[in-house]
């Protein structure tokens, strides 16, 4: 038996125990993860400084923060999450107990990408955990020092046969891949999402798959430019580039295009000084062939600001490519690293109708002090999810949905959409042997009448409010029953 095989068996056996089931059991297991990030804040930064260069203070920020807020969201909210949830009735179900239950789904597959390898790796385990399931871990091989971080210091926090963390290449998540899972979770591109879902649907396995893509950022004539260009900057060079939400390339009308670059080259020197080689809060590319597919990029463009590299140390600038021409190499892909093409274009509706013309992206950026030209672009449009005059930070608004559509992706999480994305949402309706004298309209022959009080009782629906009102039909049912009963004997 593989490693990975042993891994999924003993973490499905931990499951059919059903340790994993009760609330206080997932409550401790998501306080012990949280301590984690708290004990170990010097290892999880020194893997990140190795792997991406991260800062001592960016890692917390963008890495652990997000998820210790979740991991308390999750522990506060659990109880509700995870109780009943009554639905609306109608006349032939007043008398019955109808309810959603959500139940946890069995063992799920987590595969993580690099780039945030903690957040994006964690945030899936958070809802695993809070839902009841087991999880195997496989962090990315690429943030070679954080995966083995996570190997080793996993195991220490949570349920070691619950939720395993199997490192390894490409060989060992395609070997994983070949297994039965209740769910597979993915991060990372477009292409091996169509691995993983090809993989999964041996099994009819359901999946997430959280990917990528170009996002485009619109910046409308009418809006503050230094504050916009602020946010962008920050937006685009934070990790690099390497993050899956970073504006991917500026839409603008010509007219501010030269003040764009202005504005960009100023924020940029702000944050990261005349050398940003040299700053402790500027990353690197997480590897040369990364550095290689992103220099090939920036080839058939003009360089406006930044351009400097250095394959050695992984280096490119912050970079901004000015004229860009919808045929040029850096708008064929997503970028994923620190190059920001400028395109002009003459109006919102050329913006609208450029975005509308390329695959659906996993955000989608609006700068204008003009509310009603915001609103018609999130109209007019479809995206993961949709940012006005900021970058980014919907990522951390745990009471939205995040995740792509089309081609950014399957499926949503975050705070409650993670668990309702790793549970089985069981509808149940509870009965009496009672009653039988309503059944009679559906039971055959069948007859006109019969079909005309099915009519009427199937599409009455009836809110679950006062109860009263209930009382009051459930009097009409008892004796809209005896007539139909008298009828039909
Ligand atoms: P990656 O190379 O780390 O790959 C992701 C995972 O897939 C890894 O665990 C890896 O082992 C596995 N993998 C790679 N090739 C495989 C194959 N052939 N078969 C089976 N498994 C394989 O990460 P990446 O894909 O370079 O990540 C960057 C991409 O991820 C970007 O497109 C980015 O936009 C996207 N991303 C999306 C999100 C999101 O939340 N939507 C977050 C981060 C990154």
């Amino acid at each position: 038996m593989s490693k990975q095989q042993l891994a999924v068996e003993r973490a499905r056996r931990a499951f059919r125990t059903g340790r994993s089931k009760p609330l206080e059991y997932r409550i401790q297991q998501l306080k012990n993860l949280e301590r984690l990030f708290v004990e170990r804040k010097k290892e999880i930064a020194g893997a990140l400084k190795k792997d991406l260069n991260k800062s001592e203070h960016g890692t917390p920020l963008y890495e652990t923060l997000g998820l210790e807020g979740e991991i308390q969201l999750a522990v506060r909210k659990l109880k509700e999450w995870a109780a009943p949830r009554p639905v609306s009735k109608n006349l032939l179900t007043l008398s019955d107990e109808v309810y959603i239950k959500p139940e946890p789904l069995g063992v799920v597959l987590i595969i993580g990408a690099w780039n945030y390898p903690w957040a994006v790796t964690i945030q899936p385990l958070i809802g695993a955990i809070a839902a009841g399931n087991a999880a195997v871990i496989k962090p990315s091989e690429v943030s070679a020092h954080t995966a083995k971080l996570m190997e080793d210091l996993l195991p220490l926090y949570v349920d070691k046969e619950l939720y395993p963390v199997v490192t390894g290449g490409v060989p060992e998540t395609q070997e994983l891949l070949k297994q039965r899972f209740d769910h597979v979770f993915y991060t990372g591109n477009c292409a091996v999402g169509k691995i993983v879902m090809e993989a999964a649907s041996h099994h009819l396995t359901p999946v997430t798959l959280e990917l990528g893509g170009k996002s485009p950022c619109y910046i409308d004539k009418n809006c503050n430019l230094t504050i916009a260009c602020r946010r962008i900057a920050w937006g685009k060079y934070t990790n690099c580039g390497q993050t899956c939400i970073a504006p991917d390339y500026i839409l603008c009308d010509p007219s501010i295009q030269d003040r764009v670059i202005q504005e960009i080259t100023k924020s940029v020197q702000e944050f990261y000084t005349e050398n940003p080689k040299t700053c402790p809060d500027y990353g690197r590319i997480i590897n040369q062939r990364h550095f290689k597919r992103i220099m090939a990029m920036a080839e058939d463009s003009t360089v406006a600001m930044g351009g400097d590299n250095d394959e050695a140390e992984c280096y490119i600038a912050p970079t901004v490519l000015r004229d860009v021409k919808p045929e040029a190499k850096v708008m064929q892909e997503e970028i994923f690293g620190p190059l920001l093409p400028i395109l002009t274009v003459d109006s919102v509706d050329s913006a609208i109708e450029f975005i509308n013309d390329r695959e659906k992206p996993l955000a989608l950026y609006v700068f204008s002090s003009d509310n009603k030209l915001i609103k018609r672009v999130v109209d007019e449009t479809s995206s993961g999810g949709f940012l006005a005059n900021d970058c980014l930070v919907h990522f951390s608004v745990n009471d939205l949905p995040f995740g792509g559509v089309g081609n950014s992706g399957i499926g949503a999480y975050h705070g409650k959409f993670s668990f309702d994305q790793l549970s089985h949402l069981r509808g149940c309706l509870i009965k009496q042997l009672k009653m039988e004298g309503v059944n009679n309209m559906r039971y055959p022959p069948h007859t006109a009448d019969k079909l005309g009080w099915a009519r009427f009782f199937i599409l009455k629906h009836v809110p679950v409010v006062r109860t009263f009102k209930l009382a009051a039909l459930a009097m009409l049912v008892v004796i809209a029953a005896a007539i139909i009963q008298r009828i039909l004997d």
